[in-house]
């Protein structure tokens, strides 16, 4: 373990490891990542990888297409491919309020140059004729829009991290933060001490803990989210989309030969990564209204992640006025898989050349929960 470092990462998911892989890429030296298990064992392993480009606010779209960009190119940058999958992604809704909503959404994501597109409920149906569309008023799909593999995508940013010198440590739980003055000096971990200027916390639902390390509140909660996995099952196509039921808070997608739902979403933080069965029972309800042919399949096997949750569902970017050289990557509220890429290339920027310059990240400064300056996205009942 190295005694001193100019920038120490504290975590080794995709927001950790993209971060480190861009400062390396951008010059940076003497660079530590230190994860506390193995990297990717976090949310980021456990996530469902879904990668769409329908939002309704303008940080979010330019977040997904930068990082959709570096998605599109990932075998040729990293050299290792990224396994995704351009299915689509299709939102149902279920009153005329939503459809609206959705409409809204579909023109301003064109505006942008996303191929998203309102679909009636014939359409749909003549599209997916599997699915229960008695209740649906329409729905908004983007066909290239799909997810990626968590472990292959870590994979490959770690390869080009270590490609460009960056230093990776697992097993080392950082357990606190010394600061003198209002500035951070060293980070003490389970196996020594490492003197530093400049400290990122990329802890995802582990960021409280790392504010707290350093006398701050940063407003980000663990919400537990089970998924279950079905038995192989080809009732349904391999090109179905990723679908959302928004209504419901349910999706489902492909999961090799298998299909994935999403199961229920915890309303109190927890660091709890058990699956219930009547999780399981609530998730065969919600997948047999959706899809009645899911009668047919069985659970074979479910887990649970972690969310980590900001007070208005938007990262939680850049300098804390009240601790000089700590930076938050924090807070993607469900979306950090897709934002990872590009966030990572942010934070970088803003460490070696003092802004970030490729997306304005000033919309998510951790300053804007007490200057009244949420953001609010329509779609953020839904997390992927
Ligand atoms: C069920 C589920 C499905 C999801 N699906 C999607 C999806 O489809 N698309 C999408 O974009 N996002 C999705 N997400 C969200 C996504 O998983 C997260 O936004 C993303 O993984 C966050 O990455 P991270 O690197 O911040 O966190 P993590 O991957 O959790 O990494 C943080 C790391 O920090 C480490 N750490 C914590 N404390 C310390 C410490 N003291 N010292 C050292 N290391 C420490 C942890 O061990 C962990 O490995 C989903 C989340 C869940 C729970």
């Amino acid at each position: 373990m190295k005694k001193t470092a100019d920038i120490v990462i504290i975590g080794g998911g995709i927001i950790g490891v993209s971060i480190a892989y861009y400062l390396g890429k951008m010059g940076a030296k003497n660079v530590l990542l230190l994860e506390k298990d193995l990297v990717a064992e976090g949310s980021t392993g456990l996530c469902v990888g879904g990668i769409r480009r329908q939002w309704s606010t303008e940080v979010n779209m330019h977040f997904s297409l930068k990082a959709f960009e570096i998605y599109l190119n990932f075998k040729d940058e990293f050299g290792v491919d990224p396994e995704f999958h351009q299915i689509g992604y299709l939102f149902l809704s279920t009153s005329q309020e939503e459809l609206e909503i959705l409409k809204k959404n579909v023109e301003f994501q064109n505006r942008f140059g996303v191929p998203s597109q309102i679909l009636t409920p014939e359409e749909i149906k003549k599209e997916w004729p599997f699915l229960n569309t008695e209740d649906v008023f329409g729905g908004a799909f983007c066909d290239t829009d799909g997810y990626a593999g968590p472990y292959e995508v870590t994979r490959g940013l770690i390869g080009g991290a270590r490609r460009h010198g960056i230093e990776i440590f697992q097993n080392t739980e950082v357990i606190s933060i010394e600061v003198e003055g209002n500035r951070i000096v060293s980070v003490t971990t389970k196996v020594g001490r490492v003197e530093a200027p400049i400290v990122v916390n990329a802890a995802g639902p582990y960021a409280a803990n790392i504010g707290r390390m350093v006398g701050i509140e940063i407003p980000v909660k663990p919400i537990r989210r089970q998924l279950f996995v079905t038995d192989a099952f080809h009732m349904i196509p391999p090109s179905v989309p990723l679908t959302i039921d928004q209504k419901q808070n349910f999706y489902f997608r492909r999961e090799g030969e298998a299909v994935l739902f999403s199961g229920p979403q915890d309303e109190l933080p927890s660091f709890n990564l058990s699956t219930d069965f009547y999780a399981m029972v609530e998730t065969a309800e919600k997948a047999t209204h959706r899809v009645p042919v899911f009668e047919e399949t069985n659970i074979a096997r479910g887990w649970a992640g972690l969310y980590e949750i900001s007070p208005d569902n938007h990262a939680i970017l850049g300098e804390v006025p009240e601790v000089e050289g700590l930076i938050l990557a924090n807070g993607f509220s469900g979306h950090g898989f897709q934002h990872g890429p590009a966030a990572g290339m942010v934070i970088a920027e803003l460490i070696l050349n003092g802004r970030a310059e490729t997306i304005d990240i000033g919309p998510l400064a951790p300053t804007r929960f007490t200057e009244g300056k949420t953001i609010k996205e329509s779609l953020t009942a839904f997390r992927d």
